[in-house]
């Protein structure tokens, strides 16, 4: 069986608490362990691989919430900068601070000392100044020792004047503003840390994409909104719980008003099935499932493509079964746009076929399948181990090390083309 494959597109997933979850099986959970299994168990199981975050799920991201989410999402989980700051940065600049701060007090401490040096050398004078009139009185009682005891007291009085070396106090004082700086910069970094920073460029881009989705003349008949943007839905289907998250669903008005009560969460599923049931006409048992996606480029792109196929017949067969219509009865459409276009961003709306959606069910059932024996046994078998040198995994910490070799050392035989048909 192959890998639910990409077909170059590249696949928005982000990275929300609803997908790392790992109870139920989504689409995108179930392609990944299509691809290779230990890279399944390594991101969502064990957590000890995270995907680095690459800019296009920043864009799709962005574009998605910019065009499906209410007004504010974007200001609440975004934010534009003139370059990124990384996390890590942080941790940086604390040991920084850190540093300047030992530098100060140890600077602090030199200054106390040289301040006491300089006290030291005064109280000397004292001293010897104190014993030259006592010497002076000793040998002639009624000596004048005016002059001797201004100088004691103007001695005395420079003690208590004694400035800090300059110096060092400057330092002192450039290195407190040094501190103040990066405290600043630490707060900014920590501010922007619970948001996704994007670049002007990047944001930029991402509005005349949203752009080009919100000019197609589809798009005045989506309204977003509570029941209609970003719907979780779950079922239990052949034994397996799973879920999908659809950027917009369309239902009947009928379907619609008790949706609404479902979504709002003041009634259960259970009820709004029985609700369906029996106050639901079979002609007003109909949804339009769009899809909201950025490719490459609308000219290139084939909306063919396993990930739009397997990921709509996927939400189609969740839809079914929770709002009880038939599959037939369930639109599949892909909004897609372009990134890529440096002229006009451009969007087109596409519908699939039944059979379309149907061919690569399946398939993507019998992955769910798998997946769901692997959850239960917690066995989890490398696409190395699997397919040797067919493997499109090099991801994992099996896949990755001698990425063919299935005893790491011992050579890969070589005694045909590695490419000697395509996989696709
Ligand atoms: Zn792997």
């Amino acid at each position: 069986m192959e890998a639910l494959a990409d077909n170059n597109e590249e696949e928005m997933v982000t990275k929300d608490d609803y997908y790392k979850d790992n109870l139920n099986a989504s689409y995108s959970s179930t392609k990944l362990y299509s691809r290779c299994e230990t890279l399944y168990e390594q991101t969502y199981v064990s957590k000890t691989y995270e995907e680095p975050d690459h800019d296009y799920f920043t864009y799709g991201k962005l574009v998605d919430a910019m065009v499906s989410e209410p007004e504010g999402f974007v200001a609440e989980h975004f934010v534009r900068v003139e370059r990124k700051v990384q996390p890590e940065m942080a941790l940086k600049i604390e040991n920084d601070i850190k540093g300047i701060e030992a530098e100060i007090a140890e600077k602090q401490t030199q200054m106390k000392e040289k301040k006491e040096a300089k006290k030291e050398v005064i109280k000397e004078k004292i001293g010897t100044a104190m014993m030259a009139i006592k010497k002076k009185v000793e040998k002639k009682p009624d000596v004048d020792v005016t002059k001797d005891q201004d100088k004691v007291a103007k001695l005395t009085e420079s003690l208590e004047e004694v400035s800090e070396d300059q110096v060092l106090a400057k330092g002192i004082v450039s290195r407190t503003e040094s501190i103040a700086e990066l405290q600043l910069k630490l707060d900014n970094i920590k501010e922007l840390a619970d948001k996704i920073q994007v670049t002007n460029a990047m944001w930029e881009d991402a509005e005349e994409t949203a752009n080009a989705l919100r000019a197609h003349p589809s798009f005045s008949n989506l309204t977003f909104n509570s029941v209609t943007s970003q719907q979780i839905f779950r079922s239990q289907r052949n034994g397996v719980p799973r879920k999908g998250k659809l950027d917009h669903l369309k239902l009947s008005p009928s379907l619609t008003k008790f949706y609404a009560f479902y979504a709002a969460e003041q009634m259960t599923l259970e009820e709004l099935q029985e609700r369906i049931r029996t106050n639901v006409h079979k002609e007003d048992l109909w949804a339009i499932i769009t899809d909201v996606k950025t490719c490459r480029s609308i000219e290139k792109l084939e909306p063919y493509n396993t990930h739009y196929r397997g990921q709509l017949g996927y939400y189609q067969d969740l839809v079914s079964d929770t709002l009880l219509i038939p599959v037939e009865n369930i639109k599949c459409r892909i909004l897609a746009a372009d990134k890529l276009s440096n002229t006009y961003k451009t969007a087109e709306l596409f519908e699939y076929t039944q059979e379309c959606l149907d061919e690569l069910k399946p398939d993507v059932e019998a992955w769910v399948q798998l997946w769901w024996q692997s959850q239960q046994t917690g066995v989890y078998t490398s696409a190395k181990a699997k397919l040797g040198w067919h493997q499109e995994c090099f991801t994992c910490s099996e896949c990755r090390n001698a990425p063919f070799s299935v005893h790491p050392g011992q050579p890969v035989m070589v005694s045909e083309p590695r490419f000697n048909k395509s996989i696709n």
